[in-house]
């Protein structure tokens, strides 16, 4: 990883990550990414008696898992009415209910591990960027209580002022389930729990290939070769090319963040009251909230090519101002990003694919479902538990696309001009 991870991982408790040394040259579960996904996974798997290893190309943590806003949010990057349309009522609801589910899991196990990861229900405010946005709001509202039984709490453009100091938004949709935690710090607890449950770690250790099948897998590793039994990745945005028939269905797409300087407790009561996480509604959205320690985290699809840190940083700061004119003077002390995968039909993927197991493409709403995913992956696996709802979803091919996303600039520019017209 050439960028540094940013604040979360410069402030998180300072604890041990018991990581072993030596590769071994068998293991019965080989799980590749050590992120959510792969630790929850292979905690759940080292619980149920397996001998799995986690292999990390760069440290526990390093992809999006320690670098992401921290909002552990209900439902999916996808557009709810059209999952309703395209998969009907009875799997729209059961991949909804998955969702809940996947934030009372990130509770309990918090809970039950004692994960010290800043961990709060905060409710979550999407905001209107512009008037014609706030129907589209109530319209999602009117979904989510018909099709869902799900109460969410609509916000009128004064209403919304006392959720927010800032003249810049229409109203918002505030939804009651949302939560927020520390990222680094939840990554790191996850990582301990893997360990306590009997999974070896293993850090700089690259899959370069998987060959074999079921029962008699051989990864070739930077450091040597493995065989092991089963195989699972947990790789998400960062899965490059390794498995061919992955790469074609998930993109690498950037995401920036910058944090200030910690913010005195009067202004951050002014800007953010009940704090509270907040995103928008644009299509390249902005996504926001305070740090444990007082900071404004503040985020967005600056740029959509992974990388560009310093040109995002400088974007992120002008919008941060727009929306908070009292953030002016104030200074940014980190600046960061981290890849995202995204799927054609912009909903997570949890299945098998020739034997080798994956759970991935979360789209920017992995912290809870990438968590769940992982440890459900992991049940499954152990015979455990069914599969989810979600693996009954066929995992669509991008069409011209193995796994170089020459299409982003385009895609950045469409949905720029989308934004514009809206
Ligand atoms: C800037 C940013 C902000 C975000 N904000 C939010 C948010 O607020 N809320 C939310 O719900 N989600 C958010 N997300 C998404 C969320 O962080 C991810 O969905 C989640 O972390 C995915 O976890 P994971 O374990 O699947 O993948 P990752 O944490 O990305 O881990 C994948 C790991 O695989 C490793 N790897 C890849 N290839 C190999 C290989 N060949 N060999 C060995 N190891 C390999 C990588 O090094 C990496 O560590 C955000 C993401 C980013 C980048």
């Amino acid at each position: 990883m050439s960028e540094p991870p940013g604040l979360w991982s410069a402030t998180a408790p300072r604890i041990d990550v018991p990581v072993g040394q030596t590769l071994p040259s068998e293991v019965e579960v080989a799980i590749i990414g050590g992120g959510y996904t792969g630790l929850a996974a292979a905690r759940a798997m080292a619980r149920g008696g397996a001998r799995v290893a986690v292999l990390e190309r760069s440290t526990i943590g390093a992809g999006a898992s320690n670098r992401n806003g921290g909002m552990v949010l209900p439902g999916f990057k996808a557009d709810l009415g059209r999952v309703v349309r395209r998969h009907g009522r009875a799997t729209a609801r059961a991949l909804f209910e998955e969702s809940l589910e996947a934030i009372r899991f990130v509770a309990r196990l918090i809970a039950e591990e004692t994960i010290d990861c800043d961990w709060r229900r905060s409710g979550h405010l999407t905001l209107a960027a512009k008037p014609s946005h706030l129907s589209r709001l109530r319209s999602e509202q009117q979904l989510l209580a018909r099709e869902f039984g799900y109460q969410t709490t609509l916000l009128g453009p004064t209403e919304v002022r006392t959720e927010i100091g800032s003249h810049h938004y229409a109203g918002g949709l505030l939804d009651p389930e949302a939560g927020a935690l520390q990222p680094a710090a939840f990554v790191d607890g996850l990582a301990v729990a893997a360990c306590r449950a009997g999974a070896l770690l293993l850090e700089q250790v690259e899959v370069l290939a998987v060959r074999g099948g079921p029962g008699a897998f051989r990864l070739e590793t930077s450091r040597g070769a493995v065989a092991a039994r089963r195989v699972v990745v947990a790789t998400n945005g960062y899965h490059g090319r390794l498995v061919p028939w992955l790469a074609s269905r998930i993109v690498p797409v950037g995401s920036f963040i910058i944090a200030t300087e910690p913010l005195a407790p009067g202004l951050r009561a002014r800007l953010i009251p009940h704090n509270r996480t907040l995103s928008d509604t644009w299509n390249l959205l902005h996504y926001f909230r305070f740090s444990p320690d007082g900071r404004m985290v503040f985020g967005g699809r600056a740029g959509f090519t992974p990388g560009a840190v310093r040109r995002s940083a400088t974007l992120l700061r002008r919008a941060m101002v727009q929306v908070f004119p009292e953030l002016s003077g104030t200074t940014v002390t980190y600046a960061w990003g981290g890849t995202l995968g995204f799927t054609l039909d912009q909903l997570p993927h949890v299945g098998e694919w020739q034997g080798i197991a994956y759970a991935l493409g979360y789209c920017g709403h992995g912290v809870a479902f990438s968590t769940w995913l992982g440890d459900r992956l992991g049940q499954v696996l152990l015979g455990a538990a069914p599969w989810p709802a979600l693996a009954a979803i066929p995992f669509p091919a991008i069409p011209f696309y193995r796994g170089r996303p020459w299409f982003l600039p385009f895609a950045g520019a469409y949905y720029g001009l989308r934004d514009r017209l809206s």
